[in-house]
């Protein structure tokens, strides 16, 4: 579904990726675990086309995404391009970044009805669902201000379903939440882990939730990979000193 292969970003002189490579099969659940600065928000930011990279191939779905095909050449993709493979990925961000001038239902319907070209009703039925899968089927006309931030976090989760995901990417979903509201946004999160078939790239602190809902682990320091493996064993038994260190720091 996702695979990076030999990728560099740098940011001017810093080198933020190292000919990274990585590969996440289709309904794979992968965390991302690390210290601050490891590089994690940028390689969900590569895949959400935010940023571009300075070296390598990044590929979604056997197709290149940081480049398209001409020939047999692979040259940088084009914004027209770019648009038609951003539709196969979600991103929810720490903030939640809902339109605040729109209510929810507006919020879920607008880029199915624009991007995809749905109808106003089935766009609707559609977001009816994912406000009744995240608990907040009384708040359709709601705006965002009225809401709390993990009842707004929970709206972004179903608007970025609405578009039919086939990968959903989670960066620190709940680092801006109260700590009374995390436990509501990383159930929402867990049911789509157990019902769907989506494949899932996910940034957070919540090594709980990481441990319950990632198929693999794979832990950062300075752009590469240092580690990886299924959860029980990174956290029960790392096998690398930088992976002990962090752990023993957030757990
Ligand atoms: P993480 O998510 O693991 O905390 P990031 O991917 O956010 O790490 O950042 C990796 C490194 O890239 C950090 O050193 C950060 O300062 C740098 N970085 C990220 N975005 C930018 C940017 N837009 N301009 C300059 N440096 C950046």
């Amino acid at each position: 579904m996702i695979r990076f292969d030999s990728v560099v970003k740098r940011f001017g002189d810093h080198v933020v990726l190292d000919h990274l490579d990585f590969t996440v099969a289709p309904g794979e659940r992968v965390t991302l675990i690390g210290p601050s600065g490891s590089g994690k928000t940028t390689i969900l930011r590569l895949l959400m086309t935010l940023e571009k990279i300075d070296d390598g191939v990044v590929w979604v779905k056997g197709e290149p995404l940081s480049h398209e095909r001409k020939g047999t050449r692979l040259v940088p993709a084009s914004e027209r391009y770019l648009r038609t493979m951003r539709r196969s990925i979600g991103m929810v961000f720490q903030q939640f970044n809902l339109f605040p001038n729109m209510n929810v239902m507006e919020n879920l319907t607008e880029a199915p009805v624009h991007v995809l070209g749905r109808s106003k009703a089935e766009a609707r039925d559609r977001a009816r669902e994912l406000l009744a899968m995240v608990g907040l089927s009384d708040k359709e006309t709601a705006h965002p201000t009225q809401l709390s931030g993990g009842q707004q976090q929970r709206v972004a989760i179903a608007r970025a379903l609405a578009m039919d995901p086939e990968i959903l990417l989670l960066d620190e979903v709940t680092s801006a939440l109260d700590p009374e509201l995390v436990a509501d946004v990383l159930d929402v999160l867990r049911t789509i882990a157990e019902t769907t078939d989506i494949t899932m790239l996910i940034v957070t602190h919540e090594m709980h939730f990481a441990r319950d809902v990632s198929d693999r682990v794979l832990m950062f320091d300075r752009g590469r990979i240092v580690e990886e493996g299924p959860p029980e064993r990174i956290f029960t038994s790392p096998r690398e000193e930088r992976t002990r260190k962090f752990l023993d720091a957030v757990l």
